[in-house]
């Protein structure tokens, strides 16, 4: 399986649905000191808030319903991003849910770090891995590809 190395200073988004910004935020907050050592990116609405709040520097995608989950996805997939910090509401269904799904699902797929909750971006953010390389096994298109051309060829 082919290995993709996340570094020690890691790319991290951050996204927050708006019935959760004010939990990310909060996190942010506390977290400002380990953030600082990383690269920080957002889609609009989340990474504006946590630029003004914090005061570290967040640079900013479109506003999620807008495209901006489709961009952090698409730098996922390019290994642009490292990890992901994404609190999607539970409670309100959003106008962009595809977009959503299709980010979360390139997150698993890339096989990044990803936290939906508080508690989970707290257990990754105190991580020592956070602070080393990590080698991220990706998924091999190519031989899944190869594998399933054998496997008509058998029939
Ligand atoms: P926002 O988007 O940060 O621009 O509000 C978040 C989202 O809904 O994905």
């Amino acid at each position: 399986m082919p290995i993709e190395s996340l570094p020690t200073k890691k790319r991290i988004a951050l996204v927050a649905h708006d019935g959760c910004k004010e939990d990310l935020v909060e996190w942010a907050t506390h977290n400002r000191e380990e953030l600082a050592k990383h690269k920080l990116y957002g889609t609009g609405g989340t990474g504006t808030l946590i630029a003004a709040e914090t005061g570290l520097k967040v640079r900013r995608f479109l506003s999620g319903p807008l495209g901006g989950d489709q961009q952090i996805g698409a730098a996922i997939a390019t290994n642009d991003i490292d990890i992901l910090i994404f609190f999607w509401d539970p409670l309100q269904p959003q106008p962009h849910d595809p977009d959503v799904k299709a980010l979360l699902r390139l997150a698993v797929l890339h096989n990044i770090p990803t936290a939906s909750n508080r508690a989970t971006a707290d257990f990754l953010i105190t991580s020592d891995l956070m602070r080393a390389e990590y080698e991220r096994r990706i998924p091999d298109f190519l031989r899944r590809l190869q594998e399933r051309e054998e496997l008509e060829d058998d029939d």
